[in-house]
C-alpha cells in the first residue's frame, strides 16, 4: 500500500512570490509545517536566523553534509542549501506535512527518494514580470539578478518534472495557497483558472518571454 503523501515539494523561479505564497498556506492550513534550510548565503534584510535559514559557513556546511544530515542539498548561485532530515521527522512526529521549499535539483533529489509527496511548481505569466519582481525586491545585486534570471530559464525546462505548475498573478498569492491545499488533498479547485493545465506547451510559450 502507498502512503499517504508527507511532503510537500514546492519550487519556483527565484523572486515569483514562493515565500508570501508559503506565508499564507502556513498561516491558514496547520496541516502544513515548516522546514528550515540550510544556506551558506549571507542574511538578507529581515532575515533571522533560524526562521528564514539556519544560516552557516561553507566549511559547517560540508561538515553537516559529510555527516549525512542533509535529505537533499545543492549549490545554488554560488551558494549551499540543504534540508535537514530532523525538520521532516519533526514534523512527521507531529503528523504534519512538511513543506519543501526548495530548487529543482534539490526537488529532483527528493523524488528519486520517496513517493510520498505532491510536487507543485510555482510560475509567473512571463519573464518580464520575473525580473520586474526580482528588481522590486531591491535586495539583489545586478549580478545576483542576472544569475538568478538565467537559472530560472534553465529551470523552465525541468517543470514537465512537476505534477501541478501554478501561476503567481499579482496579488493572488492567498488563491494560490489556498489551490496548493486543494490539490495536496484531492479536493475541488476554488480557482482553476491559476492551474496550467498543459505543461508542455505552457514551457514552450514562456521560453519566447
Ligand atoms: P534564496 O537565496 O532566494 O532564499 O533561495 C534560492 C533558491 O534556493 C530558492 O529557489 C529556494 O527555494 C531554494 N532553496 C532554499 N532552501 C533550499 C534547500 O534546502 N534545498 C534546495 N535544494 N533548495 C533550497
Amino acid at each position: 500500500m502507498t502512503e499517504k503523501p508527507n511532503l510537500l515539494i514546492l519550487s519556483g523561479f527565484a523572486g515569483v512570490g514562493k515565500d508570501t505564497v508559503l506565508n499564507h498556506l502556513l498561516s491558514n492550513d496547520a496541516r502544513f509545517a515548516p522546514s528550515i534550510s540550510f544556506s551558506t548565503r549571507t542574511p538578507r534584510p529581515k532575515e533571522i536566523d533560524g526562521v528564514d535559514y539556519y544560516f552557516i559557513t561553507r566549511d559547517a556546511f560540508e561538515a553537516k553534509l559529510k555527516r549525512g544530515d542533509f535529505l537533499e542539498h545543492t549549490e545554488f548561485c554560488g551558494n549551499y542549501y540543504g534540508t535537514p532530515r530532523s525538520e521532516i521527522e519533526r514534523n512527521a512526529k507531529l503528523g504534519r506535512i512538511t513543506v519543501l521549499e526548495i530548487e529543482t535539483d534539490g526537488a529532483t533529489q527528493v523524488m528519486e527518494l520517496t513517493d510520498n509527496y505532491v510536487s507543485i511548481f510555482l510560475a509567473m505569466e512571463n519573464f518580464e514580470t520575473l525580473e520586474a519582481r526580482l528588481r522590486g525586491r531591491a535586495t539583489e545585486t545586478e549580478e545576483s539578478i542576472r544569475m538568478r534570471l538565467a537559472k530560472a530559464r534553465k529551470e523552465l525546462l525541468l517543470l514537465p518534472r512537476y505534477q501541478h505548475v501554478l501561476v503567481n498573478y499579482n496579488n493572488r498569492a492567498a488563491d494560490v495557497a489556498k489551490t496548493i491545499s486543494q490539490l495536496f488533498f484531492n479536493e475541488p479547485l476554488s480557482y482553476p483558472e491559476l492551474c496550467v493545465s498543459d505543461i508542455e506547451e505552457f514551457v514552450q510559450t514562456l521560453s519566447k518571454t
